[in-house]
């Protein structure tokens, strides 16, 4: 939906506008911009800045943890995570298809780690593999950290199931190793599972909160851990640079998304249903992933283009999408995304195929 404050005039040639790109995009609403402009600050480089202090409390009180940290991005808060847990040498063991594996790992460069995938199935680690890879060897370097990710992004916004992060987080006790999870979505998760936050983050030591995807904040992540974790990660924050000043204006946005935006994320979750549910009325060669969160994967392998050609057709139609690899998309709902831009999607999904078939 165009309904956005200030809308992206690149895109003002398209009477109508889908963007299922990224639930990034979603824009902050008007009573975010209200509490950035009244938001106490400070200095978080100096002595803290209120309104940041305010927003990590309430963090980590919402995930069961003794502290939080806000920082510009949850890549960063994961890469913390890794820094406040392990030792340099050390192997960092999470699922292969998980973010921090995919698109992260070159954290591993800087903090001179090696990251070890473990295969599993949408987005849970397989528990044998896992003990394998945790086992001590004479021959292997020692497990600093294990990750998790829930929603899990690249299996399609995927819920670990309750009972595998608590089979995960004993494994890991037993091994001695930290948990840390990657909670980018964690609030999809939860909502999608109908139970509070703290009840996942209870099977991790540290957790990573991102506040600009479905949550709608513009910038900021937090990440919640003990308070001896934090320190650490609040020392290496600023070796990152990841320490900003008067950062209270985002992270009042930050606090309003935290306290307005969880409760309407199953909302996202039942368009994503529909859309998945419309676009496969249309079909074969389409057939869409029934999602458990707001991301839908389509694949289009059988239609004879290619992921990044549906990308270039839909977007003719004014549908914004992004490829995951060559045989599929991904769509994902957000604030932004009505009833009727599902309709609009499907059609375009739906003419792009016809056209190709006629041509
Ligand atoms: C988006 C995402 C991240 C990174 O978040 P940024 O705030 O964009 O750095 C990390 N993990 C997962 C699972 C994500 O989806």
């Amino acid at each position: 939906m165009q309904d956005f404050p200030v809308f992206d005039s690149r895109y003002a040639r398209h009477a109508r506008l889908t963007d299922l790109r990224s639930d990034t995009v979603t824009r902050p609403t008007e009573a975010m911009y209200e509490r950035m402009r009244e938001a106490p600050v400070g200095d978080d480089g100096l002595d803290g800045d209120p309104s940041v202090l305010k927003l990590e409390a309430a963090v980590a009180t919402m995930l069961g943890k003794e502290a939080g940290l806000y920082v510009p991005t949850c890549t960063m808060a994961n890469l913390l995570a890794v820094l406040a847990h392990t030792q340099r040498h050390q192997q960092v063991v999470l699922e292969a298809n998980a973010h921090m594996f995919t698109t992260e790992r070159g954290g591993s460069l800087l903090a001179g780690l090696a990251y070890t995938p473990v295969e599993g199935k949408a987005g849970a680690m397989d528990l044998d593999r896992l003990a394998t890879a945790v086992s001590p060897g004479a021959y292997r370097i020692g497990v600093g950290l294990i990750a998790m990710e829930t929603s899990h992004n690249n299996a399609g916004g995927a819920v670990l199931p309750l009972d595998h992060m608590q089979a995960v987080h004993a494994l890991a006790q037993r091994a001695g190793v930290p948990v840390h999870i990657d909670g980018a979505r964690l609030m999809n998760a939860a909502a999608a599972l109908g139970i509070p936050a703290a009840a996942l983050g209870q099977h991790a030591e540290s957790v990573s909160l991102c506040l600009s995807k479905g949550l709608s904040a513009p910038v900021g992540a937090v990440l919640a851990a003990s308070g001896k974790a934090i320190a650490v990660a609040r020392a290496y924050r600023k070796v990152l640079g990841g320490t900003q000043r008067q950062a209270g204006i985002m992270a009042a946005a930050g606090l309003e998304a935290l306290h307005t935006m969880s409760a309407r994320l199953p909302e996202d979750h039942v368009k994503a249903r529909a859309l998945s549910d419309s676009l496969n009325a249309i079909g074969a060669p389409l057939a869409a992933s029934a999602p458990d969160t707001n991301i839908v994967q389509v694949q289009i392998g059988g239609t004879g283009m290619t992921s990044h050609q549906w990308v270039d057709a839909l977007s003719e139609h004014g549908v914004l999408t992004r490829p995951s690899g060559n045989a599929m998309l991904r769509c994902v709902t957000h604030r932004h995304i009505e009833d009727d831009d599902i309709a609009h999607a499907t059609e375009a999904f739906a003419q792009v195929l016809q056209q190709r078939v006629l041509a």
